[in-house]
């Protein structure tokens, strides 16, 4: 049995003026889809417990099989995990985004998708100016890097009473009240100050400005935890998988699962990203393994800049170069299974992640068809198929229950 995973990060989502009351996923051209909740069942899934922040990190454990509650340490860990960074029981990963704060206001938690290569010339230059050797700055993509520190047997200064706050989440807010507070927010914020004064007059940024884009004016330091525990997913599933992705935290989670992570040239998780060759790459690796995942961040980008036209042309993007490939060569190949869901809904209309149950779709061997026959928010409601505690929608998909 082959199995293939599409995850549309953050494609759940609400009823669209725009659209004439319809979602985006029932507004966008997706025939692909809709074919797989013909062929198969409709049904939803909460990825996201209520306690637990909002966000790719928890909702993609629970989507991949893991129960959050249990495993969930932080999002930085997972994206140190992407790199190969080990962290020992004592050190910590800190998520620290580039970004554009304007009068005390969000303007940008992106720096207006700084390039890789500025990034690295930025925290170089904040790295100088860190005394603690405890902490060390590590560039990755874009607007995305980590603060490691590491504790070396010295007493933590953060805990679990640590509070931090996505940046993504105060877009056109003012900052001021949600500085990290709790134990070790005077460290933090102390980084964050000194990266007013580096970045200021950095010729970087004098770069951007003069070429019309964005500063990056702060490091913005959130997602902060110790490496998390959990077991392969061999020994738990007794599958191989294999992931494709653009973002770091799911190439950690992939990683710590013990899954290979299949580079696709032209990946940018962003809006512009290269469809088919993601579509191609996973194709290509069915022979090779259990499980092929296909996320894509596309969708929730689009979400986080408002952008519903954006949204439902990546939508229509990844039924026509993903799902419809993936789905044609699954038949093709012998016994299967196929599941389409997002993680969590990123709205429009709040321009971030939010709690609440996503959408969600299987077809494939064994999975005798319900009376359902789009793939969308609506249908899944109205479906009795419902995994309230979204971990255990993996055992259903894979036929293990
Ligand atoms: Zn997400």
């Amino acid at each position: 049995m082959k199995y293939a995973i599409i995850i549309p990060d953050g494609c759940a989502d609400e009823p669209q003026e725009a659209f004439g009351g319809k979602t985006p996923l029932q507004a966008a051209e997706t025939p692909a889809m809709d074919a797989v909740a013909a062929a198969g069942v409709v049904g939803r899934a909460n990825h996201v417990p209520d306690h637990l922040p909002a966000g790719s990190a928890v909702a993609n454990m629970s989507l991949l099989g893991y129960d959050p509650v249990a495993n969930f340490t932080g999002r930085a860990p997972l994206e140190a995990a992407a790199q190969g960074i080990e962290l020992a029981a004592d050190d910590w990963a800190i998520r620290c985004n580039l970004v554009t704060i304007e009068n005390q206001e969000m303007r940008d938690f992106t720096a207006d998708h700084i390039s890789t290569d500025e990034a690295r010339q930025l925290l170089g230059d904040l790295q100088d100016v860190v005394e603690d050797e405890a902490f060390q700055y590590v560039p990755g993509v874009s607007y995305r890097n980590l603060l490691l520190y590491r504790g070396a047997g010295r007493p933590s200064p953060f805990s679990n009473d640590t509070r931090t706050a996505p940046p993504h989440d105060l877009t056109d807010s003012p900052v001021l009240d949600d500085y990290p507070r709790g134990p070790g927010s005077d460290l933090l914020i102390q980084h964050m100050n000194a990266s007013v004064k580096v970045f200021a007059d950095h010729p970087v940024n004098a770069a951007r400005i003069a070429a019309g884009k964005l500063p990056a004016t702060n490091v913005w330091l959130w997602g902060q935890g110790r490496s998390p525990a959990l077991a392969p997913f061999a020994e738990v599933y007794d599958k191989r998988g294999m992931m494709i992705t653009a973002v770091d935290l799911l190439r950690g989670i992939a990683a710590l699962l013990g899954w290979e992570r299949i580079e696709v040239p032209g990946a940018t998780g962003y809006t512009d990203t290269d469809y088919a060759a993601k579509g191609r790459y996973a194709v290509d690796a069915l022979p090779k393994t259990d499980i092929i995942c296909v996320h894509v961040e596309a969708t929730d980008e689009a979400s986080h800049e408002g952008d519903a036209e954006a949204k439902i042309q990546a939508l229509a993007e990844i039924d026509r170069h993903i799902v419809a490939p993936l789905h044609e060569a699954l038949k093709s190949q012998g016994d299967y299974r196929i599941l389409i869901t997002p993680d969590h809904p990123t709205p429009l209309r709040t321009k971030t992640h939010s709690h609440g149950a996503v959408p969600l779709t299987i077809a494939g061997s064994d999975v005798t068809a319900d009376e359902f026959t789009s793939y969308d928010e609506v249908t899944a409601g109205a479906s009795s198929l419902s995994f309230p505690e979204g971990w255990k929608l993996m055992r259903y998909f894979l036929g293990l229950s």
